[in-house]
């Protein structure tokens, strides 16, 4: 039989109602054999997710402050939803070693891990299944990537039919010691087991019934996307629209695995599945995002095109800051960069400074009044008109369109404006795009 990985987020076990609608899921289609598990996130929009409440006794812990008040709002949840589920008991043996290792001075990453362990063992008593210790199989390297070693070391692990339960976010580190994944790598660890076991499908299930087309807090409208390629959410995810981790598709994607997006608390909603391919040909954009939150700094000198290296040292002062950009637009005597704001952060003026010196330019200006919007589809490449829709619809809407970029592959179209026509923008190319679509 194929086997079925699925992954469930944060507030798909908040609480005991919760880990009840995740068991029914799971029992209800028998090739679900691997659980992969998330620690309990908020059960409502002012709760905390046990995730950072253990970042927190970690950090008092280690500045020598009473950890005790975040460690029973912890234990209470993690001891209140055992209760409930039936399985008393199940966590105390993990609480205890947890107080004693945050008191003792674990690493940050071990005490970060707890909130996976302790909700993959409650699941596993839950479903009556086998709990797979992620702590000595998936290997994670200093870049926090997973290591090529794990994926045999995990299927051995995995096989069998019986249902297994993983605790996500967490494995071992170069050091032999616990490592987590970035934040929300519960993801990773999902992706990586389901390419272990080769499965038909890796199942995301969260608390959204798949991407939406466009954010909603702009887009009231918007729809979830039935289908997008692994391309094109690679496109939409850079501009932040994100409910899967950005490196959860690359072990997928390399095996040709497809991701279901589903929705715990609405079954019956088809979700979003992620292809490498997808039939364009009713629905040439998938979606449409971006950020309010970028800054250009501009450089012209007369015959600059002239001047071989002049990109590269300009873009080598941005490397020696460890600055990651996202576009270069140039003139033939100017060139720009485009930058996020959480990326250049307080660097502006050391690094107009230096370009000064280095550069000479003739003109150097900072501009922070921009935003990026994406028009993501692979259903752009080759047809003629897509960008003029794009634009018309940009015109009718009294935008002003201050960059342009498209990449040679067709997937995307990025127009910049000024952060007072964000939202204008948005709504307007998804407009163009997508209503009346699909
Ligand atoms: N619990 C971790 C976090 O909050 C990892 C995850 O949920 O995927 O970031």
């Amino acid at each position: 039989m194929e086997t079925v990985v699925c992954k469930f987020g944060g507030t798909s076990v908040a609480n005991a109602a919760q880990v009840a609608k995740v068991g029914e899921i799971v029992r209800g289609d028998p090739r679900r054999r691997i659980v992969v598990v998330s620690a309990p996130g908020k059960r409502h929009s002012g709760d905390r997710k046990i995730t950072d409440l253990l970042f927190l006794c970690h950090q008092l812990a280690a500045n020598d402050v009473d950890f005790s008040a975040p460690f029973e709002v912890i234990a209470n949840r993690f001891q209140h939803m055992a209760a409930q589920l039936g399985v008393d008991g199940i966590a105390d043996e993990s609480l205890a070693e947890l107080r004693g290792g945050i008191a003792a001075g674990q690493s940050e990453d071990w005490v970060a891990s707890r909130g996976e362990h302790l909700s993959a063992r409650i699941l596993a008593a839950h479903l009556g299944a086998r709990f797979i210790e992620t702590a000595d199989l998936l290997g994670i390297d200093l870049h926090g990537l997973p290591t090529a070693e794990s994926y045999a070391r995990l299927a051995t692990a995995l096989a069998g039919d019986d249902v297994c339960v993983v605790p996500g976010y967490y494995g071992v580190g170069p050091d032999g010691g616990v490592k987590v994944f970035s934040r929300g790598g519960s993801d990773i660890t999902g992706a990586v087991v389901a390419r272990a076991v080769n499965a038909a499908v890796y199942e995301n299930w969260t608390d959204v019934s798949g991407f939406m087309m466009a954010d909603p807090r702009i887009v009231p409208h918007a729809r979830p996307m039935r289908e997008v390629t692994y391309a094109e959410l690679r496109e939409l995810s850079y501009m932040g629209a994100s409910v899967l981790h950005d490196e959860a598709i690359f072990p997928v994607r390399e095996a040709g695995i497809p991701i279901h997006i589903k929705n715990t608390n609405a079954t019956e909603d088809p979700g979003t599945l992620v292809t490498a391919t997808r039939d364009h040909t009713r629905n040439p954009v998938v979606g449409v995002a971006g950020k309010a939150t970028f800054t250009v700094i501009c450089l012209a000198k007369a015959l600059m095109n002239k001047e071989i290296g002049f990109g590269r040292r300009l873009l080598g002062i941005l490397e020696t800051h460890g600055i990651n950009w996202e576009h270069t637009p140039t003139g033939i005597d100017s060139m720009s960069v485009v930058i996020s704001d959480e990326e250049l952060g307080d660097q502006a003026d050391e690094l107009t400074q230096q370009m000064r010196m280095e550069l000479q330019p003739d003109y150097l200006a900072v501009d922070r009044d921009l935003a990026l919007i994406s028009v993501v589809g692979l259903g752009m490449s080759h047809q003629v008109g897509i960008a003029g829709r794009c634009f018309g619809a940009l015109a009718r809407s009294k935008v002003n369109v201050r960059m342009i970029s498209q990449g040679v592959n067709e997937l995307s179209i990025i127009v910049g404006t000024s952060r007072a026509d964000f939202e204008a923008a948005v709504r307007a190319l998804y407009d163009a795009f997508v209503s009346g679509g699909e």
